[in-house]
């Protein structure tokens, strides 16, 4: 519920910025090692804009597959299976650069008065 929270905070902050404009679609991006469940996500923000201004908001959730990189050649590769040796050198030193993280990462927004009559579901 707290994340779903501090995304239409993070959307309500934004729109200060666009006057005149509604939010539409609001993307976030999730690593795979964040524990998320994009499920519950969706199903919790759904819950909180329904009966709000923001009723017609759509989630658009992006889940990032944990990346490591490798710390003798440099080279980035996903992580399949929890092994986290280098794919090209075999190497085990390699270091986590992404996975974990939870980022607001963009939001459409619409004018007001713009979109065709008739389009939306009532
Ligand atoms: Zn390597």
């Amino acid at each position: 519920m707290g994340i779903a929270h501090s995304v239409l905070e993070a959307v309500r902050t934004e729109m200060i910025r666009y006057p005149g404009s509604y939010p539409c679609k609001v993307g976030v991006r999730i690593g795979e090692m964040a524990a998320i469940d994009p499920d519950a996500l969706r199903f919790c923000f759904e819950a909180m804009v329904q009966e709000t201004d923001m009723a017609l908001l759509e989630l658009a959730i992006e889940v990032c597959p944990r990346r490591h990189r490798c710390l003798g050649c440099g080279h980035e590769f996903i992580v399949h299976d929890y092994d986290s040796s280098c794919q090209q050198c075999a190497s085990l030193l390699t270091t986590c650069v992404s996975g974990d993280e939870l980022e607001f990462a963009y939001l459409e927004v619409e004018e007001y008065g713009t979109s065709p009559v008739g389009a939306k579901s009532t």
